[in-house]
């Protein structure tokens, strides 16, 4: 027997799927050069030199049976050692080894995270507007997803809603900074805020209440801004990072988990990470991967672009008058759309092969996202684009 569960999430196929499949359908009919493809979050630059060079002098100098060898399942201990120390220099946590477990990416990091700190029948709450994968990591712990509905004003947490939704199922609290998808990073006031509220919560219910921090922009910061680190407002904190977007380096799945080391069991957590591991036939990412990215683990790719690109987006959606909040990070924006429906603003940009993701997916109705991880060129010419289609459809601008 098929499982009935994972038979029926055929029906929910991803929209930002979807829209890429039909941009590069698109893309075949008219040039794909023509085509103003939003959709997708991957990575347009190239990866830092260092990666590329470590992982030739890997092949060609090192001994082949010891760099193709398992890795143990909590990840490299060298690696996992190097992390810790980068993180506690950047961070002034002092992580151990023992406090990293290496993982295939933020996707395989939040996913043993809930596993970790939840059972059936608890609650997790996320914040809208939320990274739409959230959904079924969480259904897979038996836990459920509650949403607190977005702060439209300026995207930090509603703290009103946050506490009416608060209750001692609560195990587990998930952020996203900087958020995928409207680019606004949490700030201080909001995490100490935070931080404070849920030791309240702890103590009220006498039981822990994680704070799960998916990281994988963490280093596309723009403005020459800093971005808090959730982990030191906050002892029980699980940060779940990627290095896809910072190195440009998706497809080799390669992340982490930190666990601050004052938090519950921090000595055990990564342990327990790798039964998860065996749990799920899950496996840490390939040895390769990980020396590569010890290499270059306090290096980028040149992720400028990236801000460039948002600057551009930004002074348009302003001098249009259309309502966004500034992106402090990632490569993403999201304004209000033009009208209520935003799938149907989508689809009429969709005449003018603007390819954009609408906003419902990710629990905002009215919005849409743009993921501007595209030739500057490109966003340079959907300028006049989008312009064109604001003024024939809904008559916004000159
Ligand atoms: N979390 C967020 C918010 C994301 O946007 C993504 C990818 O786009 C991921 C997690 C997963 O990234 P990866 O598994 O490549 O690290």
């Amino acid at each position: 027997m098929i499982n009935k569960y994972y038979k029926s999430m055929l029906q929910g196929k991803s929209i930002i799927r979807e829209l890429s499949e039909y941009a590069t359908a698109r893309g075949q009919e008219i040039g794909y050069e023509n085509v103003f493809d939003y959709s997708l979050g991957n990575p347009s630059v190239p990866c830092p030199e260092t990666y590329t060079k470590t992982v030739i002098d890997l092949y060609q100098k090192e001994d082949p049976v010891a760099i193709h060898g398992y890795s143990p399942s909590l990840g490299n201990t060298q690696v996992r050692r190097q992390v810790a120390e980068s993180l506690s220099r950047r961070f002034h946590i002092p992580y151990e080894t023992k406090h990293i477990f290496m993982t295939a990416g933020a996707q395989s990091a939040v996913a043993h995270s809930l596993r970790a700190v939840t059972e059936p029948g608890d609650e997790v709450i996320v914040f809208a507007p939320f990274f739409p994968e959230y959904g079924p990591y969480i259904k897979a712990t038996g836990a459920s997803m509650r949403v607190v509905p977005a702060n439209t004003e300026n995207f930090q947490v509603d703290f009103e809603a946050f506490q009416e939704m608060m209750n001692p199922r609560v195990q587990a609290v998930l952020i996203n900074s900087p958020n995928n998808p409207s680019g606004v990073a949490l700030s201080k006031e909001t995490l100490e805020k935070l931080a404070d509220y849920l030791r309240q919560k702890q103590e009220e219910y006498g039981h822990d209440i994680f704070l799960i921090s998916d990281e994988p922009y963490r280093e596309i910061v723009f403005d020459h801004g800093e971005i808090p680190y959730p982990s030191q407002f906050y002892d029980n904190t699980l940060s779940c990072y990627s290095f896809s977007k910072s190195l440009s380096v998706p497809g080799e799945r390669i992340g982490y988990i930190a666990v601050n080391p004052t938090a519950k069991d921090a000595d055990i957590l990564a342990v327990i990470f790798g039964q998860i591991s065996r749990g799920i036939g899950h496996n840490c990412p390939s040895a390769t991967s990980q020396f590569a990215m010890a290499a270059c683990l306090e290096e980028t790719a040149d992720l400028s672009i990236y801000e460039t690109n948002m600057n551009l987006l930004y002074d348009m959606f302003t001098e249009l008058g259309m309502e966004v909040v500034r992106p402090n990070g990632t490569f993403y924006i999201f304004p209000k759309a033009l009208e209520e429906d935003a799938n149907a603003f989508c689809q009429k940009a969709k005449d003018y092969d603007l390819i954009l993701v609408p906003s419902d997916n990710f629990g905002v109705p009215g919005y849409f996202r743009m993921a501007y991880c595209i030739d500057t060129e490109k966003v340079l010419r959907s300028i006049p684009v989008f312009k064109r289609f604001v003024k024939e459809v809904y008559d916004v601008g000159k």
